[in-house]
């Protein structure tokens, strides 16, 4: 018999296959009907004649057009709103770095919506209203910021907006406020760590942290197990997009065995990113999002570019919520070297399987004599670089690892800790220096 008290939402939380199927045709038709107020898709749907009634099961949803982010930036700012703009009471903008940005609107109601969700998934990794919520991640735009703020607040705790940076004001907080739990992007999170050792302070003495929600970037299953030892907590991981919302699209939950992706709010397809057919579950494909429950901007068959795998349709832990693998990385970020596809988070794993070696990396792409040339550089914890035949095995060993792993000989080279930059936000892992030559 399960706990109620685990679920926020039980009516939602705990529904069978049978009820998630019937809910979500249900709400993919009211979202169809309502997307007849976006020009954008009243002109999609008449010209392929889709009407509501054609949706029969969830899968359904494949007799639809794809979004892209394009077609955003296209019609950029408010050409996908289904509201008129009187209705909208919040906008975030993501920057684009080339063209326009994009624009995600959203109603009351959307930012009600959005509040439940976080506040869903922060309660099914164990907090409550009586626990302690810093969230670390930046504010203004960045959806991390003000989702998981509004998220927390929902849920009755009491909630802190660090904001990212200023990490001695943020450990002072931490230890001050009797901080719980911590949102923050798995890099912010290590900075803190370094910044705690230096100032002699440990998280498992020194503070009553228990829960981190670490997401927004791509990471290592060990990373997040590097993350757990350094402050002696779990760490879940969080997924989220401006498009969809932001924070609360996804989250683990205490089995810690794949994101659950919540299928009362998204219809979840997993397809070959050539063909868009659709693939079976356990291989990897990308993954595409349709709202069904939300008002002023949804969107249909959204390509994140995101690449993940279905683990399963069903968890231990009561959800029948489908559970998807972390992120392998957006099919932007793969990088092709010689011919071989190389994903950052392939060298990450390899890197954190060094205990001598900490988690801050850069990979850089150059191209030398007309080759493209791999340099990993990554900073050393506890290490000591003067030893040069410490180093020189060291650099052979994480070249070797690296080797097996990608098929390539990239050029390691340990460095001391803090050399590297570091970010607050999202962490820069790969320069590509090779665009000059394209
Ligand atoms: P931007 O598009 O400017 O990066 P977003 O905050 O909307 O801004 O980023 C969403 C993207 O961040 C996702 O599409 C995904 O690539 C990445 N992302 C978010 N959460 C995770 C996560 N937990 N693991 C891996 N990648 C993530
Ligand atoms: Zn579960």
């Amino acid at each position: 018999m399960l706990d109620q008290n685990e679920f926020l939402h039980p009516d939602k939380e705990c529904l069978t296959r049978e009820q998630i199927d019937a809910l979500q045709v249900e709400r993919l038709q009211a979202t169809i009907r309502h997307c007849m107020n976006s020009p954008f898709y009243k002109k999609k749907f008449e010209e392929m004649g889709i009407k509501p009634e054609d949706i029969k099961t969830p899968a359904d949803v494949r007799k639809l057009p794809f979004t892209t982010k394009q077609d955003l930036r296209d019609n950029y700012p408010f050409g996908l709103a289904s509201v008129p703009l009187d209705k909208c009471v919040r906008l975030h903008s993501s920057s684009g770095t080339t063209g326009n940005p994009t624009v995600v609107l959203h109603s009351q109601k959307d930012l009600d919506e959005w509040a439940n969700a976080v506040a869903r998934c922060l309660w099914m990794v164990g907090l409550r209203p009586n626990d302690v919520f810093q969230n670390s991640s930046g504010y203004g735009m960045f959806t991390g910021g003000l989702g998981f703020q509004y998220g927390a607040e929902r849920l009755g705790m009491l909630t802190v907006p660090a904001a990212a940076g200023n990490t001695l004001r943020q450990i002072k907080f931490i230890t001050d406020f009797g901080t719980t739990a911590i949102h923050a992007v798995p890099s912010y999170l290590t900075r803190i760590k370094e910044v705690m050792d230096q100032q002699g302070i440990d998280p498992r003495k020194d503070t009553k942290l228990k829960v981190l929600a670490i997401g927004a970037e791509p990471h290592s299953e060990e990373q997040r197990k590097r993350i757990e030892n350094m402050f002696g907590v779990k760490a879940y991981n969080s997924f989220g997009m401006s498009e969809m919302c932001g924070p609360g699209v996804a989250f683990e939950c205490k089995e810690q065995n794949g994101l659950h992706f919540w299928e009362d709010y998204y219809i979840v397809e997993i397809v070959d990113p050539e063909t868009l057919e659709p693939v079976p579950d356990g291989e990897i494909g990308e993954l595409i999002l349709t709202t069904i429950n939300r008002e002023a901007m949804p969107l249909i068959r959204y390509r994140t570019r995101d690449l993940t795998r279905v683990l399963g349709r069903t968890c231990p832990c009561g959800r029948n919520h489908i559970r998807l693998d972390r992120m392998k990385g957006r099919s932007d970020d793969m990088m092709v070297l010689r011919g071989v596809n190389i994903f950052p988070i392939q060298i990450e794993k390899i890197l954190m399987k060094f205990k001598e070696l900490s988690t801050n990396y850069l990979i850089t792409l150059t191209t030398d004599n007309d080759n493209d040339n791999m340099t990993v550089e990554v900073e050393v914890n506890d290490f000591d670089l003067n030893d040069k035949d410490k180093v020189q095995q060291l650099t052979k060993e994480v070249t070797r690892a690296l080797k097996d792993e990608i098929l390539l000989t990239p050029h390691v080279k340990l460095l001391p800790l803090g050399t590297l930059p570091q970010a607050e936000g999202k962490a820069v892992r790969v320069k590509d220096f090779r665009k000059v030559y394209q």
